[in-house]
């Protein structure tokens, strides 16, 4: 032993001063978990180890030891949008919120994905959101507003690098006027269909295939084109792929999951052999914060740590991969609290003698179980219940287990004079969540899931970012986002495909 650490320290002495520091790797995969706050880790953790008996991917990552305190700090504010936080993680810059990729100036900064395409790599972009959608756009698009129309945000990710793998939702800015999606995209079910969002007659899928993209719009297509394709086109949505729980309840097995398409994407990317950029989004997470509704949130997260796991899996096969997992933000002020609920909980007698009487009502396990058994988002319920409170009760009984009252689910039905629901405290930080039901709902079951939220909108708390592969202990620590950039950047920057 004592002699094989002499031999690697003559061989280490002999490397050339700075090599040994500048860690180089083949393909980078950067995993953003959309609203994946602290908090919303710690609960993924805590369901897996107290329910499940198992350590999420994210637990196996964490205990490499490559952790870092990530501020998602954008120009100029302390509070981050997912545009701008994707912006930042892609080019290393500050940037306004809301825009996509520009200096805070309004010049075009350049993305590591085009960075790498442009050294001759293969790049890729999924997500379970439209791919017009901040996060996924980020990388490819660069625009003054998020809130442009999608066809714009779209045309320039689909026309201007090539990405070689697009897999997410957002169909309906590719097809042209007047068409319904499914037309062009037939594996597109009827509940996930809509109508063209174009102003024009351009039909950016036959110029897909045109360009050599194989396009795929169901899971069995996905599954027998990520073999052979060279390019791959997946677009399973007209707008964002549903919940994880929706897509059970409603059945849509023809739905591939976040690690589906993660699976398929890394299977066309590696087999190129020129080394990859790849950008992976679980982009619900988000919207399940926005929504209040934890249950679903929770499913978001173990979808995401599901794809990481074949993220993770690859990388042991391919140990010139990095890996980096982080998050643009925290959604909602998300937490689990104590209450008072009917007076003091029982104390019990300890084995010491001692009399055991806690003030205060704790969540326990029995919390977790509850959220981990819920079967529908909170807007699906919702949706089912049509305005009922009686069905409403039903639907939160079938869906969670919780026995609502007949007044709270009245409450949760307030609606006002244009049919709005309206949160009654803190609306003006709601923002677009204020008249979002599903907060409404959230509020009413807080006594059984003893969660509570401060906001429908983003947070400001430091980010975890994980790391795995060559390059990763440079995540360690405390840091601006943009040094996520930084650290893939200087990883991928010794290499070019051919070279
Ligand atoms: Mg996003
Ligand atoms: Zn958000």
């Amino acid at each position: 032993m004592r002699s094989l650490l002499l031999v690697l320290t003559i061989l280490l002495s002999s490397v050339p001063m700075g090599a040994q520091e500048s860690p180089r790797a083949k393909n980078v995969i950067l995993l953003i978990g959309d609203g994946l706050g602290a908090a919303q880790t710690a609960f993924g953790l805590h369901y897996a180890n107290m329910v499940e008996g198992r350590k999420l991917h994210l637990e196996a990552l964490m205990n490499d030891g490559n952790t870092g305190y990530s501020m998602p700090t954008p120009y100029l504010s302390t509070v981050i949008d997912s545009a701008a936080a994707a912006s930042q993680l892609a080019t290393g810059r500050k940037a306004r919120n809301e825009t996509l990729s520009l200096s805070s100036d309004g010049y075009v900064v350049e993305t590591i994905l085009e960075a790498a395409k442009r050294r001759g790599l293969a790049t890729g972009l999924v997500s379970n959101m439209r791919l017009s959608h901040a996060t996924p756009a980020a990388f490819a698009a660069h625009q003054i507003s998020r809130y442009n129309p999608e066809p714009e945000i779209l045309d320039d990710v689909l026309t201007g690098y090539d990405v070689d793998v697009l897999l997410g939702g957002g169909a309906r800015a590719l097809v042209p006027a007047g068409r319904r999606v499914s037309e062009f995209l037939p594996g597109i079910v009827d509940e996930l269909d809509g109508d063209s969002n174009r102003p024009d007659e351009v039909n950016r899928i036959a110029e897909a295939k045109a360009k050599g993209y194989v396009v795929v719009s169901d899971r069995t297509g996905l599954a027998e084109a990520s073999p052979k394709a060279d390019k791959l086109l997946g677009l399973f949505a007209a707008s964002h792929l549903p919940y994880v729980v929706d897509t059970r309840a409603m059945g849509l097995e023809s739905v591939p999951s976040l690690r589906d398409m993660t699976q398929a994407a890394l299977d066309v990317l590696s087999r190129t052999g020129n080394g990859f950029f790849l950008m992976v989004e679980g982009g619900r997470i988000d919207y399940a914060g926005h929504d209040n509704d934890a249950g679903t949130m929770l499913h978001e997260i173990l979808d995401f740590d599901e794809a990481l796991g074949a993220v993770l899996d690859f990388q042991a096969r391919h140990p010139d991969t990095l890996v980096i997992v982080t998050a643009d933000h925290g959604t909602g002020g998300f937490s689990f609290t104590y209450g008072d609920f009917n007076g003091r909980p029982p104390g019990r007698e300890l084995p010491s003698g001692l009399a055991y009487a806690p003030h205060h009502s704790y969540p326990t396990r029995e919390q977790l179980v509850a959220l981990g058994r819920q079967s529908a988002s909170y807007l699906y319920m919702l949706d089912e219940a049509k305005g009922s409170p009686e069905r409403l009760v039903e639907e939160v009984r079938a869906h969670t287990g919780f026995e609502m009252t007949i007044q709270e689910a009245r409450e949760a039905l307030v609606r006002d004079a244009d049919g709005k629901a309206w949160i009654e405290d803190f609306s003006q930080f709601y923002q677009d969540q204020a008249s979002n039901p599903a907060c409404l709902l959230g509020r009413r079951l807080a006594r059984h899931t003893f969660v509570v939220w401060a906001t429908g909108a983003h947070t400001m708390e430091p980010v975890l970012t994980f790391g795995r592969g060559p390059g990763a202990e440079m995540l360690r620590g405390v840091y601006e986002n943009t040094h996520v950039y930084d650290v893939s950047m200087k990883v991928l920057q010794h290499y070019s495909a051919g070279r």
